[in-house]
């Protein structure tokens, strides 16, 4: 079904690292046709009434706002950490090598508010599960996230999906 967006999507090898095959998303926002039919499925996907789209930096922003739109939603960005201007709380995450850090601001959200996860692609899942926490961190209602790419072999949206959310993507 989704053959179609998956065709919009291109293979760099060896991007950012030899060995990498790293999924280009930029040709699917190229796309008139291919970025509305991606945000009309992700809303189709969406369960319940959502109060904020959280969106993921870089890439996640641009799928969380358009899809905040149709949801009658708010946008909430999680960046990486020293970006945002006010008062924020972070998360750490481990990288193949190292660690990351992302942050929200601290009065992003309302307690109870139920926020949908977003981002362009899961792989191994650290940054969505490292979202998923800082936000319930910030008392948000956190019980489903949308992806537009999934890599199942790396296993992030099942561990997701152990942590009590309802995942979906449209691409694998
Ligand atoms: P994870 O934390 O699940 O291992 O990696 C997902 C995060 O890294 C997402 O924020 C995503 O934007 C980025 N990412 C990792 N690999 C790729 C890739 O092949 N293509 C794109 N577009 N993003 C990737």
């Amino acid at each position: 079904m989704n053959d179609d967006l998956k065709a919009l999507i291109r293979t760099i090898p060896d991007f950012p690292k030899p060995g990498i095959q790293f999924r280009d998303i930029t040709t699917l926002l190229l796309s008139p046709t291919g970025l509305a039919t991606t945000i009309e499925r992700m809303a189709a996907a969406v369960d319940g009434p959502v109060d904020l789209v959280a969106g993921v930096e870089a890439r996640g922003f641009l799928f969380a706002a358009a899809l905040a739109v149709p949801l009658n939603a708010g946008v909430l960005l999680i960046r990486k950490d020293g970006k945002l201007p006010g008062a924020t709380i972070a998360e750490d995450y481990a990288l193949e090598y190292g660690q990351d850090r992302i942050a929200i601001h601290a009065d992003a959200c309302a307690p109870g508010a139920r926020v949908l996860l977003v981002d362009d692609l899961i792989a191994t899942g650290g940054t969505a599960r490292a979202a998923v926490r800082l936000l319930r961190k910030a008392g948000a209602s956190v019980t489903q996230a949308q992806f537009v790419v999934d890599l199942p072999d790396l296993g992030g949206a099942d561990l997701l999906r152990g942590e009590g959310l309802s995942v979906s993507s449209l691409v694998a």
